[in-house]
């Protein structure tokens, strides 16, 4: 498209490749492999390889496991398949950025020959404190000026082990009066005696973020580095790492704002405690919003891609609701998934005048917006379960559906007039009584009178029992996500109901995961990949049917 506007990383690439800065456009998606990704990863994930795609370029999945201490090999199975489910392919281009730790070895030894890093003896606190502050510059190491010939020893012998964690780092020499904190004479290198899930224990020295990332990037050959806000002040240090590296590929770092979705939470610390404590059925409950709640919730790929579209590339901070979220998922599934007729809260309807034993199939079209989905029968006979929201003994002002006396249309069905009800002992109402019209089957052409309110419902003598599970959000969004006292989570008790005695028709009898269904009149819904069995079907609610989520067509 001539006219499309561009975001401000496509103009950046425009201009390099324009300017043969590079010839090509390579990417990657780097994660730490310490927990399941989540909405806004998938921001991520998809800016980069929808770039490289665009471009024709290269898309990598780059585990960055440089940290030996929290990385776990569960996260790094459930990463790339979330990864691959959102659609981004890395083909054969899967790497670990611990494979180059020997790389950045070699990198450090090159600064030390240059003279542009040295062994550092002071302690973590000292460090701390020679640093500076935002007002003030800092003061040289006493260590700084040690000549290239004893760092090339110390870091040997750092890397040979003999040191206590935190004895002695390494430190790149730049300058401790920058304006940029980061560039005070950051640690590249630390001594930390600790396996590691790649490498074991075959180091007890390791490279620290700032050093590691450029040399991955530029390794890889990546071209365009693109990372959240707060990287922003770290840039420097990243040209520097290239430069100072001498790298013949100079990967370029660009920055974009985080996706934030309101109302919700992602930070793994938060996930975690809910998954260890029961509140949770694990990081893929549904009421979560790591990739893989959203996906057992139901949610299709192309949902959260239309949703990262919207929400859009720039350089400042906003925030997302949720129900835009909604809203991309309601519009992939309109015109997909087949509408089909199930009842929530069952009561029993029973047609006086319908013979016994008759059983009628009746012809509905599977979605009324998208007449390729074609048509299925669905049985009617005498016995019925309608919603029990559907029928009001004392109906209320403007109650157009189900009441004694009152004439309702059953979809793709008769019209039924409420002749009685039965109640039980506590008066609760158990059985409505009706009487059909014979004249007026759906599809005849009935024009005769004209009634308010139409119903779904089911045959009760071919209905499919399941259990249905409704969501909301996990936390209480009127309180607020944390609790100011303690900054635990507010919790909402009613985000998860479960209804074990729905009634289905029988089309979706055998329904499997990730089988998706309008049910009329109560949303979308999914068959639960966890816990549903042929045998006793559970679904989850993925969304309403009603959105306060208004967008321009265009
Ligand atoms: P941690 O805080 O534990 O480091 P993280 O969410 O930053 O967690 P990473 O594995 O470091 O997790 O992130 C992988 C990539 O995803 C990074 O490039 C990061 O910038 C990007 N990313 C993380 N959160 C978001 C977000 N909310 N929106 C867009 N991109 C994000
Ligand atoms: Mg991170």
């Amino acid at each position: 498209m001539e006219n499309e506007t561009k975001h401000f990383i496509e103009q950046i690439i425009d201009k390099d490749l324009a300017e043969g800065v590079y010839d090509h456009v390579q990417t990657r998606f780097p994660p730490e492999p310490n927990g399941y990704l989540h909405i806004g990863h998938a921001k991520s994930i998809l800016l980069n390889y929808g770039l490289a795609k665009k471009y024709q370029g290269r898309f990598n999945l780059r585990f960055d496991d440089t940290n030996p201490t929290k990385e776990k090999s569960e996260f790094v199975d459930s990463i790339k398949e979330d990864v691959a489910w959102l659609g981004a392919d890395w083909e054969d281009r899967l790497f670990f950025a611990s494979d180059y730790f020997e790389t950045m070895y070699e990198c450090a030894v090159f600064l030390i020959r240059k003279g542009k890093a040295f062994v550092c003896d002071l302690t973590a606190e000292q460090i701390r404190e020679y640093r500076g502050t935002l007002t003030e510059p800092g003061k040289n190491s006493p260590y700084r000026d040690r000549s290239i010939e004893e760092n090339l020893e110390l870091f040997e012998n750092m890397k040979k082990g003999l040191y206590q964690d935190g004895e002695k780092v390494l430190r790149a020499k730049i300058d401790m009066a920058s304006p940029n904190i980061n560039m005070r004479d950051p640690v590249i290198y630390r001594v930390a005696h600790m396996s590691h899930h790649n490498t074991g224990d075959a180091w007890c020295i390791y490279p620290m973020y700032d050093f590691a990332h450029p040399i991955e990037d530029a390794v890889e050959h990546v071209t365009h580095s693109i990372c959240t806000l707060e990287f922003e002040d770290h840039r420097p240090l990243y040209n520097w790492v290239v430069q100072e590296c001498e790298f013949d590929h100079p990967p370029k770092q660009i920055e974009f704002a985080k996706l934030y979705l309101k109302h919700v939470v992602t930070g793994k610390r938060y996930i975690k405690k809910l998954v260890e404590d029961g509140t949770v059925d694990g990081w893929d409950d549904p009421r979560l919003v790591s990739i893989s709640g959203l996906r057992r919730r139901g949610y299709t790929p192309e949902s959260i891609q239309k949703f990262v579209e919207l929400a859009g590339v720039s350089k400042s901070n906003s925030t997302c609701e949720m129900p835009m979220l909604e809203y991309c998922i309601r519009e992939d599934l309109k015109l997909k998934e087949p509408r089909m007729m199930a009842v929530l809260h069952p009561l029993k309807l029973i047609i006086d005048n319908y013979p016994d034993d008759q059983v009628e199939y009746m012809e509905v079209q599977n979605n009324q917006e998208n007449p390729e989905l074609g048509v299925r029968e669905v049985p009617f006979c005498k016995e019925l379960y309608i919603e029990r929201e559907d029928f009001m003994e004392v109906p209320v002002k403007k109650y157009f559906r189900l009441y004694p006396g009152n004439e309702v249309r059953l979809m793709n069905g008769y019209f039924v007039t409420c002749t009685e009800v039965v109640k039980d002992e506590e008066g609760n109402v158990v059985e409505v009584h009706c009487t059909y019209d014979p004249e007026t089957r759906s599809g005849n052409g009935f024009t005769g009178r004209k009634v308010k309110g139409t119903i779904h419902w089911v045959s009760a003598r071919h209905a499919v029992k399941a259990e249905v599970r409704l969501y909301e959000n996990i936390v209480d969004e009127e309180k607020g996500v944390y609790n100011e006292e303690d900054g635990s989570l507010n919790l909402n008790p009613n985000s998860l109901v479960i209804l074990k005695d729905c009634r289905l028709e029988p089309g979706l009898a055998g329904a499997k995961a990730p089988e998706r269904f309008q049910f009329v009149r109560n949303g979308y819904f999914c068959v639960d990949s966890k816990d549903s069995r042929p045998e006793s079907l559970v679904f989850n609610r993925i969304v309403s049917l009603k959105s306060s989520f208004k967008i321009e067509v265009k």
